[in-house]
Formats: structure tokens, C-alpha cells, sequence
């Protein structure tokens, strides 16, 4: 007897589109309607995007035709001229029009620092390598708006629009700008730094040097401006490098080669000398770093909202594939084994998203001590949390979809390979560790702002008690290294967020798990009797 070839059961899963992921994501619809809600027309036109096909065909190309750099014409004369794929211009263009960039500069709006962290969420679930220009150009506006003769370049930074064009400032309707600080000596210790700045004419700020060295590492090097620092006579300092120079003439800013890397592809990250480059000095002389970290409270919430949205985007595809993939007779998501997978994803989503959005809200409310000191502690602690705990998601999101999900033409690989570098950039986690210890032993009192936030939730979950005093214990102690610290800190800041803010099933299992410990180091360990069920429900985009 032959055996007749049974049809096959398509139990493949299309592509998570048509979704909103603004709309339907309750943790970032609650924080608009709660603290920005003039900017939900803005949230929803980009949480439309997010996963329509289009975006996703963009995302894939440019990541898959990369950037080329040309350094010579064909007559042999240096432009140093980076090539894209459409794709990549068509994603710059999705971002800076729909202010993911500068919501925050343009809308005289309370929140307004929140509704652009929605809107860098959003776009970190599309796309990192463009998020890196949206990044810098949001931390770059205030540095631009201070420094008169820069003038053009704020105004144009701030603009929601792209302008791709190689072209004087002047003559283009937006700009975007880069950060190179970077040197070979290493990217932790900008003092290391040894490119020289001279006066071409009188010293101080705002004033023109002449720049000769090199950047080991410049993102987006067509940007129409860089932040940099070289060494004067007294020391760092910080300088505006612009593409041009004012007599129209290009700057002597040379592309040596782009770098091979293993992910953020799209993003045209390269290797540069200055040769003479006319730059303006930021600030005082000597004074380059403290100058240069004024922009890194904006770029370290940058990372960590990123993070969170590059968590979100993991969750979404695990979520989505657990919905419509069967096994054994059932959904995914139903298999007693993978659910509490998906559901601690999703606790790390819900612990993530509101940290980020917590410290965005700090900026907001700058004129308040408390806020302010809060957002000194949370800047470092977020960025560390969110930043490490971005790859450990993509990666159990792959394991989620199976073989399927490492394949290329899915998109968790991209959001694997980007996952580690936020980390990495703006200050690695060692730095973000030091930096509390800095603020800590500079002013001691600077935590308790937090730990009256985590106490304040402690009537609903007694742990949070708990959390508070270990904080306080873990400061005490002379060579910790510090990461344990940051993590408490993390933790029950997280903890105390979701207790106020989240269902009672979130909030439950989150501290049970992360603060109760009762918890091994691989998610779906969550404790018994967890509503599994409920939380997997609030993580769904629906
Ligand atoms: C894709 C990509 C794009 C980038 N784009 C840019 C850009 O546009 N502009 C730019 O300026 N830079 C850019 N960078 C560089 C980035 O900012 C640096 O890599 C980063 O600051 C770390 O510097 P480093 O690589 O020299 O490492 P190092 O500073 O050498 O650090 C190596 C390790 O030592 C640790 N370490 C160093 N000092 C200490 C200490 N005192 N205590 C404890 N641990 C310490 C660090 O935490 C790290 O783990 C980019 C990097 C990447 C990967």
C-alpha cells in the first residue's frame, strides 16, 4: 500500500502588519492621555506606521543595501560623500517629519518631553540605525539654540523634515547633526582625546580654531554639523564642526571609511580626520566635557526609551507569533511551558516602557528639586536597565518564533544584532554605574527623591519596603562594584511604577518575581499562581 502525500496545514504566520502600535500599546497610550494629551494625533500617525508593510519593506532595504562611501569624483577630487539606499531615505524622512526628532522643541506643550520619547518608542520599533540621527538632533537643539552664531542650524534641527541635500545650512530646509568624539585611546575617557584645536584668529566662545585629528567613530557622517572635542591649551574642549565652511567652501572633514558592523548597518558609522576643519568653540576652553555631557542627559534617555521600544517590538513579534502559531494542538500562547515565556516578556516590557517614560517626565518638570534630582539618578539607572535587558528580550524573542525567527527575512535578527549597542554608545554600562556613584558621593541626598517614590507605593506591595532599605544598605557598602546597586535601583523603580500604573497581575508578578526573587535567571520562571493569562492579555497590542 502507497501512502498518499497529505496536504499541507500552512501553519506559517504572516507578518505582524496593520496593527497600531501606539493606539494599542496601553502603557504608551496611558502615558499621552495621562501627561501630554494634546499629542495624540502626533503618537497615532506614527503608531500607524510602525507596522505597515511599506515601513517594514523600508526597514529590511536599508539594512540590506547599505551605505557606500565615496571618497574621490571622477576626476580624482576628494568629496567624501556617503551613498544610501532610497530605503534609507525614505525611514530618515518617516522620522524628522513626524518629529521624532524635536516634538519636544517645537510644541510649547506640558509633557512635551514625553510625547517625543512616545514618538522615539515608536521609532525604535521601526528602525535604530535612524534613530541614531533622530537621537543626536534632540540633544543637539538646546547647545544649537544657546550659541548665536549657530543660529541657522537651530532652527533648521528643530524642523520637522529631512533635507538629505550636501549642501550649505543655509540652503536647506532641515538639518540633522552628529556627535564625533570618539578616539582610538577609547570613547570613555574623552580627556584621552588628541586632536589639536588652534585659533584662526581671536580665542573664547563662539569664536573659530582649526581642527587637525581624527574620530575612530562618526555616525551618519553627512550630517550638517558635529559636536566634537580637541584638545587647547586648557585642555578639552567642545567644538561645532560644520560640513561647510561659511565661504562655501566644504570643510576639511575627511571620510577615511565607513565600518563593518553588526547591526545599526544602516547607519553610515565611519572613521574621519579634520584637516584645518574650521570649528566654533562650545563654551570655555578646558570646559569640553562638561559641555559635550550637558547633551548626554538627552541621548542617555534617547537609549533608554529605545531600548524600551526595541523590548516592545520583540514582545510584539513573540506575542503576534504565539497567537497564530500551533503546536501540539494549540496556540502558542496556550502551551503551559510558553505562556509564562510570554508573559515575563512582557513584564519586562511593562518594567521597561515606564521607566523610560517616568525619566522622560523628569525633564518636564525640571523646575521641580525633586524631579530634577530624580531624573540625575533615573538617567544613568535607565539607561543601564533598559539597555542590557534589550538583548536578553530579542534573544528569548527569537527562541520564541522558533527556526523562523532567525531567518533574515523576519525582523527579530535586526533587532537582535542592534540590541547590544545602546549600551555600548553614549557611555557603556560601567559608565552609567559611575556616573551614580558620582552623583551619590557628590550628594548624598539625591536618592531619597526615588525612595520616597518607591516607599509611596509600598502601601499596595510591602516589598517595595524592602527594595527601598536594601537601596540604602547597597550604598553603604564600601566595593560593591556598583552594577548591583544600579539594578536595586532598576528594580524597585520599576516596581513602584507598575504597582501605581499597572494591573494588579503586572504588578503582582513583577515584584513577586524581580523584587521577591522568587524568580530564576531565564524568564518563564515567574512564581506559581500568576495570572499568566491576564498578563499576556495587557501585553497584546489590542
Ligand atoms: C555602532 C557604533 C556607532 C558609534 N558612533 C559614535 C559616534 O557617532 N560618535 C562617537 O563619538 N562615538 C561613537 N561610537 C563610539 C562609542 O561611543 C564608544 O564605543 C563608547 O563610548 C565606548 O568607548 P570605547 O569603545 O573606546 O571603549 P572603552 O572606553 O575602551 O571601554 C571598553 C570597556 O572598558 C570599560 N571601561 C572603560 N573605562 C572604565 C572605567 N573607568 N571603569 C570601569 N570600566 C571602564 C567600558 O565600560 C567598556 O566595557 C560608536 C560606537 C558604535 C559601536
Amino acid at each position: 500500500m502507497t501512502l498518499a502525500p497529505q496536504p499541507v496545514r500552512n501553519n506559517l504566520v504572516e507578518d505582524l502588519t496593520g496593527v497600531d502600535a501606539f493606539s494599542h500599546d496601553k502603557i504608551a497610550a496611558a502615558a499621552i492621555d495621562g501627561h501630554a494629551p494634546w499629542s495624540r494625533a502626533h503618537a497615532e500617525a506614527l503608531g500607524q506606521l510602525v507596522w505597515a508593510p511599506a515601513t517594514l519593506v523600508a526597514a529590511r532595504n536599508a539594512h540590506r543595501y547599505l551605505p557606500e562611501l565615496r571618497t574621490h569624483d571622477r576626476l580624482g577630487n576628494r568629496i567624501d560623500v556617503v551613498d544610501f539606499h532610497p530605503s534609507y531615505h525614505e525611514l530618515m524622512s518617516m522620522a524628522f517629519g513626524h518629529g521624532v526628532h524635536a516634538l519636544s522643541w517645537t510644541a510649547d506643550q506640558p509633557g512635551a518631553h514625553l510625547a517625543r520619547a512616545v514618538q522615539s518608542y515608536l521609532w525604535n520599533q521601526v528602525d535604530g540605525a535612524t534613530a541614531c540621527p533622530t537621537g543626536m538632533a534632540y540633544a543637539a537643539v538646546p547647545t544649537l539654540r544657546e550659541t548665536p552664531e549657530l543660529a541657522a542650524f537651530a532652527e533648521r534641527t528643530a524642523r520637522h523634515g529631512y533635507d538629505p541635500a550636501f549642501a550649505p545650512v543655509q540652503d536647506k530646509s532641515a538639518a540633522t547633526i552628529g556627535y564625533a568624539m570618539t578616539e582610538k585611546q577609547g570613547g570613555s575617557d574623552l580627556r584621552a582625546n588628541v586632536t589639536v584645536a588652534r585659533p584662526a584668529g581671536q580665542r573664547g566662545p563662539g569664536q573659530a580654531y582649526l581642527l587637525n585629528g581624527h574620530k575612530w567613530f562618526c555616525s551618519a557622517p553627512m550630517s550638517d554639523g558635529f559636536f566634537t572635542v580637541a584638545q587647547t591649551e586648557a585642555g578639552p574642549s567642545c567644538f561645532f564642526a560644520p560640513r561647510w565652511r561659511p565661504d562655501g567652501t566644504v570643510n576639511g572633514i575627511v571620510i577615511n571609511r565607513l565600518k563593518d558592523k553588526l547591526g545599526n548597518r544602516a547607519n553610515a558609522s565611519s572613521e574621519i580626520e579634520y584637516h584645518d576643519a574650521y570649528a566654533l568653540l562650545i563654551g570655555e576652553e578646558g570646559r569640553g566635557v562638561r559641555t559635550i555631557l550637558t547633551s548626554s542627559d538627552y541621548t542617555r534617555l534617547d537609549f533608554a526609551v529605545g531600548s524600551a521600544g526595541l523590548i516592545r517590538a520583540a514582545l510584539s513579534q513573540a506575542l503576534h507569533y504565539g497567537d497564530h502559531r500551533r503546536a501540539f494542538g494549540k496556540r502558542l500562547a496556550d502551551l503551559p511551558v510558553h505562556a509564562p515565556v510570554l508573559a515575563d516578556l512582557v513584564l519586562e516590557w511593562a518594567g521597561a516602557a515606564h521607566l523610560a517614560f517616568r525619566l522622560a517626565r523628569t525633564i518636564d518638570r525640571h523646575d521641580d528639586v525633586s524631579e530634577r534630582l530624580l531624573g540625575r539618578i533615573l538617567t544613568p539607572v535607565a539607561k543601564y536597565w533598559n539597555c542590557k535587558r534589550a538583548p536578553l528580550v530579542a534573544s528569548e524573542a527569537i527562541e520564541c518564533i522558533g527556526g523562523n525567527g532567525y531567518i533574515e527575512e523576519h525582523p527579530l535578527p535586526r533587532y537582535y544584532r542592534e540590541a547590544p549597542l545602546n549600551a555600548i554608545w553614549e557611555g557603556t554600562s560601567n559608565m552609567m554605574v559611575l556616573d551614580v556613584q558620582r552623583v551619590l558621593a557628590r550628594e548624598p541626598k539625591a536618592i531619597e527623591p526615588l525612595l520616597d517614590e518607591v516607599r509611596a507605593a509600598s502601601g499596595a506591595e510591602p516589598r517595595l519596603s524592602d527594595a527601598a532599605a536594601e537601596i540604602e544598605e547597597l550604598i553603604k557598602i564600601p566595593g560593591l562594584t556598583g552594577r548591583r546597586l544600579v539594578c536595586a535601583i532598576a528594580l524597585a523603580m520599576q516596581g513602584a511604577l507598575l504597582v501605581r500604573h499597572a494591573p494588579p497581575a503586572v504588578a503582582d508578578a513583577f515584584c513577586a518575581s524581580r523584587l521577591g526573587r522568587d524568580w530564576a535567571p531565564t524568564f518563564g520562571t515567574l512564581p506559581a499562581g500568576v495570572d499568566v493569562a491576564s498578563i499576556i492579555e495587557f501585553g497584546r497590542l489590542r
